[in-house]
């Protein structure tokens, strides 16, 4: 890459990697800042060397194979092969301070009454409680699936807008239906970001963008400053409507509008004879202190078992959360082999916010700014990667090249 980069992006989690994996294909060599000292952002691997390197996901866990965008670009990196089946286990519900299975919940009846309403309705502009409520039922809704959903998105899913939560892609039958990778998840982030046409700076926290002539100067915490012709902003929205604030204003008035969600993450590692529960997928919490809990029992291990307990942001201290998660492993605190925590944060999507993406774009229509998230048609990393995409194709025109068309 000669000093100055054809493209900047901004945020290397995998919708800023994505996007500078479109354009390095494309020829157009990229410099990525991230204000982290590792790539992946909400894809997040978290190893204990003082366990030999035992790992935990402390973001996303699985992939699918209708994650067609994303299953592209493994195939672009030679990484595709390494996709590893998790193990099927079932979630389990924690209800009352006790485990329950799921279909303990259910009202079977009103279940097959209300599905053809699921059918038949159109999410479009309605809530996941409107819709979900509608086409499941209300007491199905409120014991059952809404706990559900908000264990998905880590937040409270009643408001959530239904057409950003499941969104139906077509699924590549010769992959694996839902995979994760023998390292964990974070090899993809690694992966795309160690690819030919990208440089990537960690511990490059960006707090000011200007614009010069027809492309971008990027001002970095350490007063490092970067330009480029092209710019591409992939940070949570409240981030962005901040760094867009003078150089493109309207821009920053709509992303400014879009709440975030923060959640503390707490991970555990335990012997697995210290453990009182069977191997199991995570848990949906009804009522309990924590959102959602995922195991790592997808991977088994010859002695150890971890998990990722997901709790509302900033209400209890780290060990609070490890009782609480302690009680629903039926586990002893004082037996933890290993212990980290994590703050995530997602975006908190309301009813109406198709409309606000729709304005977003009217305001970026013609330039060569482009902005990409968890934030624009859901929070899944095929959304990302497919936001990504199709931000890469309003600038530079034409389907993003695949690695057929580019050899
Ligand atoms: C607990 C959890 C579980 C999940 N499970 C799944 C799952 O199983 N499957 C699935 O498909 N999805 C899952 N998701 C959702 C998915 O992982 C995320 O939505 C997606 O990874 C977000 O990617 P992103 O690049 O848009 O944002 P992020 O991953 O948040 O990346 C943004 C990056 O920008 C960086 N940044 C912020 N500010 C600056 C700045 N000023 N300058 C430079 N860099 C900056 C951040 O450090 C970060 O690296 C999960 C999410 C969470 C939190």
């Amino acid at each position: 890459m000669s000093d100055r980069p054809s493209h900047i992006v901004i945020g290397a989690g995998i919708s800023g990697l994505s996007a500078a994996h479109y354009a390095a294909r494309n020829g157009r060599s990229t410099l990525v800042l991230e204000a982290d000292a590792r790539p992946g952002g909400c894809m997040h691997t978290h190893a204990f060397p003082e366990l030999g390197g035992y790992w935990v996901e402390a973001g996303s866990h699985s992939c699918f194979n209708s994650y067609g965008n994303l299953l592209g670009i493994m195939d672009e990196l030679g990484i595709l092969s390494r996709a590893t089946a998790k193990a099927k286990q079932s979630y389990k519900l924690w209800q009352g301070g006790a485990r329950k299975s799921i279909v303990s919940a259910l009202h079977p009846f009103e279940l097959v009454r209300s599905l053809p309403k699921l059918f038949g309705g159109d999410k479009a502009g309605a809530s996941v409680r409107e819709y979900y409520g509608r086409g499941l039922g209300r007491k199905n809704y409120r014991d059952l699936f809404g706990p559900a959903f908000r264990s998905v998105i880590c937040q409270p899913a009643d408001d959530f807008p239904a057409e950003a939560l499941f969104r139906k892609k077509p699924r590549r039958k010769d992959v694996l239906r839902s995979f994760t990778m023998p390292e964990g998840l974070s090899e993809i982030p690694q992966a795309m970001a160690a690819a030919p046409g990208i440089t990537l700076l960690t511990g490059a926290a960006a707090t000011a963008i200007a614009r010069e002539g027809e492309g971008f100067s990027v001002t970095c915490a350490d007063g490092s400053r970067h330009g480029a012709d092209w710019l591409t902003l992939a940070v949570p929205p409240d981030v962005a409507a901040a760094l867009l604030a003078d150089a493109a204003p309207d821009a920053a008035a709509i992303v400014g509008a879009i709440a975030m969600a923060e959640i503390d993450t707490q991970l555990l590692v335990f012997d697995k004879s210290d453990l009182g529960v069977d191997a199991l997928a995570g848990f949906i919490s009804v009522d309990g202190d924590f959102l959602s809990a995922v195991s790592r029992d997808f991977l088994d291990h010859p002695e150890l078992r971890g998990f990722a307990f997901h709790f509302p942001g900033d209400r209890l201290d780290e060990q609070a959360r490890i009782a609480a998660a302690c009680r629903a492993l039926d586990a002893q605190p004082e037996r933890l082999r290993a212990a980290a925590s994590v703050r995530n944060r997602l975006p908190a999507l309301r009813k109406g916010h198709a409309e606000q993406v729709a304005a977003l774009d009217r305001a970026l229509a013609g330039d060569r700014l482009g902005i990409t998230g968890n934030w624009f048609l859901g929070v899944s990393i095929e959304d990302c990667v497919t936001r990504s995409r199709s931000e890469h194709e309003r600038r530079y025109g034409g389907p993003a090249q695949t690695a057929a068309a580019a050899a």
